[in-house]
């Protein structure tokens, strides 16, 4: 397993690091009662970053599944065949930096607002603990409750979305909280200042007059070379559907779409883009129960693992 000790960092990430290091408390507090699952004793007063896991697919319109992959995204991170260092050198998992605040308990509805709201004042409520978040999906209707929350603790907020589609149909089957539509939500509400989308390569008309209206900025896949250079005057959110990465490195998803980036592109893009602040990202569309290998949820911890160095290397 190569060691990080190895890496050269600059002044300022080592002047960075070593702040950090000061400023690590032993002191252990209990995470929020609102975040179910196993209670755990953990470093939440010192943490810079936290992990949320949001296992809800009720409004996925094709295939459910991404419901079951915040534990397999967390065993890939967790996994000893991987290093605990993002590429920046920064050590994101398992780290004092960053403190994992479980699983939302969510309710298992299609089409209805419940679920939405139990996810936004979930999300809120880690926000309050950890000002700045990595979200575990989750089908991609769960962004939209997200935003909502990240919008109101560091608004007005520019969002950077990397898929295979818009996710801009007004509804979907009637459904308007499908995860066809969060960005759709997104838009007409005004939780951001700018949406610039990446890798998009599969709409129609409909979702064509969406862009339209809304001044979104769609960047299809590229063949080789850098892609679009992308610079944001606000706070930025990273949202990632891996079907937005080919399926040959992604394929367990439930609508995969062939002709998309390469896994480093998109870590290119997440390491590239140029923001005053990254202050929150999540990973969705994981789907395990067509993902037999695993392979999409290590990408998924690979992307979430470089999400991390990037918002600790924002930290201080
Ligand atoms: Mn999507
Ligand atoms: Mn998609």
């Amino acid at each position: 397993m190569p060691s990080p000790a190895g890496m050269v960092l600059s002044r300022t990430q080592a002047s960075r690091r070593s702040a950090t290091a000061v400023h690590v408390s032993r002191i252990a507090l209990c995470s929020h009662d609102t975040v179910s699952g196993v209670l755990k004793i953990m470093n939440v007063a010192t943490a810079a970053v936290g992990v949320l896991g949001i296992g809800f697919d009720a409004n996925s319109s094709f295939k459910r599944g991404p419901a079951e992959a915040p534990p397999k995204i967390r065993s890939a991170l967790s996994s000893e065949s991987a290093n605990a260092y993002s590429e920046t050198g920064y050590k994101v998992w398992p780290s004092d930096q960053v403190v994992d605040h479980g699983d939302l308990d969510i309710p298992d509805e299609t089409g209805t607002r419940a679920p939405i709201d139990v996810i936004e004042q979930g999300v809120a409520n880690a926000l309050a603990t950890t000002d700045r978040l990595v979200l575990l999906g989750g089908d991609h209707a769960v962004t939209y409750p997200i935003i909502r929350a990240v919008a109101a603790v560091h608004g007005p907020i520019s969002l950077l979305h990397v898929d295979a589609h818009p996710d801009l149909y007004p509804d979907f089957q009637g459904n308007p909280w499908s995860h066809a539509s969060p960005m759709a939500r997104i838009a007409e509400e005004g939780l951001v200042d700018r949406l610039v989308q990446v890798g998009i390569r599969s709409y129609g008309p409909d979702q064509a007059a969406m862009v339209e209206q809304y001044d979104v900025e769609v960047h299809p896949p590229w063949s080789h070379g850098p892609g679009p250079e992308l610079r944001f005057d606000s706070p930025l959110y990273i949202s990632v559907d891996v079907d937005g990465l080919d399926p040959a490195y992604a394929p367990g998803v439930s609508h995969p779409e062939p002709g998309g980036l390469s896994v480093r592109q998109v870590l290119d893009v997440i390491a590239n883009c140029a923001a005053p602040r990254v202050i929150g990202a999540d990973v969705v569309e994981v789907n395990p129960t067509v993902d037999p290998t695993g392979i999409t949820s290590v990408v998924a911890a690979k992307l979430v693992r470089e999400l991390l160095g990037r918002l600790l290397s924002e930290s201080g």
